[in-house]
């Protein structure tokens, strides 16, 4: 039966004005009818007076074969797959309709897949595969299990592979260190090798580089199309090589703002937190030794040279630390979206297994907002979420339009004068079908 969502205030990410009092009529996957005061007859009629209704939301970068927390605790494979099954509904309660994954091994990519072909309920999954990393570099060294590729002959053989899984782009590492230079760099062999393998094979180059530095070398050597994290305070002369370049940006300002999880525990009890979140994730990010623990090693391994040490050093770190880092981030995230870079919204949710707030899902939303903190508006952000990610992605998706794929969200309230509604989601419809956030996180 059809449904028709009547008294919408509509945002439909094309470009167009918002909307007031509007139709829009589902049949099967596709929206076939938006309007004012549409036929009833034969429908299942909902009303939303008072919401919002935004296209399904896309997040850019997540992890989704990561466990938030799991290196704190054992995890057996059975309980590994029921968490997928529930990271997977938790983005669509979310308002997630789709998500991209930057990296993840054949194995974790083969589960994912068979549990969605299985009929489990999640968004549309899109995937870089293995990234292409320096032997003894940034990924290789981070986590065990992922190859390296020392020479032209080891890309050709990791993309021939890739090309058989069906991947939707390659991603490559140009990192030499998070907090100085560290790890070994892909050589100029290995970097055109990537280049001119992905191109010939039709597939799009997405870089891993975090410096002003690093993204403009990665412009020099591989001319990606995206980036999948933001450069960190870029100065006028690399703003205009990436937007001359075209590149897409990522803003994973979550990456940083995750870290204030341990020092804000009310974010704990967030609603989308309680209502989407496995309850072992929970324990794990209240567990105080790991409290302990994780923040010892965030500061030995991200800021070595604090001076001071327990309670006191992990609230130093908090109060003089994560907090400008993150209003650093954001100052970035503003300036490449005024000098007019393609932004694309990526949550990095379930990066590095030792981050136990990274939850899938909720860190999300968590992005969006932070969106709008770092001073972009409604609309700008939105459209990270929504039409300029789908572009990237070459989808069917970001846009509500007559003829579409149905994948929308209804919102309590109203996002365009306040951007934390989103927190607040009724119904989330994946391909026409619709549910409530309980609905979509508590399998039936
Ligand atoms: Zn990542």
């Amino acid at each position: 039966m059809d449904v028709l969502i009547v008294d919408a205030r509509l945002w439909d990410g094309t470009g167009a004005p918002v909307q007031n009092g509007v139709d829009v009529r589902i049949s099967g996957d596709r929206v076939v009818e938006i309007g004012h005061a549409l036929a009833r007859d034969g429908t299942s009629v909902i009303d939303v007076a008072g919401a919002t209704v935004i296209p399904g939301l896309i997040d850019a970068h997540v992890h989704l074969a990561m466990d938030p927390g799991a290196a704190w605790r054992t995890t057996t494979p059975e309980q590994h797959a029921e968490a997928l099954r529930r990271h997977l509904r938790a983005y669509l309660a979310c308002g997630f309709t789709t998500i991209l994954d930057p990296a993840v091994a054949p194995d974790e990519l083969a589960l994912i897949r068979a549990t969605l072909a299985d009929g489990a309920p999640g968004p549309r999954y899109l995937t870089l595969g293995t990234p292409f990393s320096p032997p003894d570099g940034y990924v290789a060294v981070v986590i065990p299990g992922f190859p390296s590729v020392a020479s032209a002959a080891d890309v050709e053989a990791q993309l021939d592979a890739m090309v058989a899984e069906r991947v939707d782009g390659v991603k490559v590492t140009v990192e030499d260190g998070i907090a100085g230079p560290v790890w070994p760099m892909h050589s100029d062999a290995v970097f055109s090798a990537i280049h001119d393998g992905a191109e010939r094979r039709g597939l799009h180059v997405y870089a891993h580089a975090m410096t002003p530095k690093e993204q403009l070398l990665a412009l020099d050597k591989l001319h990606p199309y995206a980036f999948v994290h933001p450069p960190d305070r870029p100065d006028k002369d690399a703003l205009e090589a990436i937007v001359a370049s075209g590149v897409y940006e990522t803003s994973t300002l979550s990456v940083f703002d995750g870290l204030r999880g341990g020092f804000e525990p009310q974010r704990l009890t967030d609603p989308l937190v309680l209502l989407t979140v496995p309850l072992d994730e929970v324990s794990t990010a209240l567990d105080r030794d790991v409290k302990h623990a994780f923040g010892r090693k965030m500061i030995a391994t991200a800021f070595p040279h604090m001076p001071m040490k327990g309670t006191v050093g992990r609230l130093a770190a908090h109060e003089f630390v994560v907090g400008p880092r993150v209003r650093r981030a954001e100052r970035s995230v503003r300036d490449l979206s005024d000098a007019g870079v393609p932004l694309v919204l990526g949550s990095d949710s379930g990066n590095w297994p030792i981050i136990p707030y990274l939850f899938h899902g909720p860190t999300s939303v968590r992005e969006l907002e932070l969106l709008g903190e770092a001073g972009l508006i409604f609309e700008q952000a939105l459209t990270a979420a929504t039409r300029t990610p789908a572009k990237m992605l070459g989808i069917e998706a970001g846009t509500i339009e007559v003829g579409h794929l149905a994948d929308l969200v209804v919102i309590d309230g109203d996002p365009l004068a306040d951007l934390s509604a989103v927190h607040h989601v009724r119904l989330v419809y994946r391909a026409g079908v619709g549910h409530s956030p309980e609905d979509w996180a508590i399998a039936p």
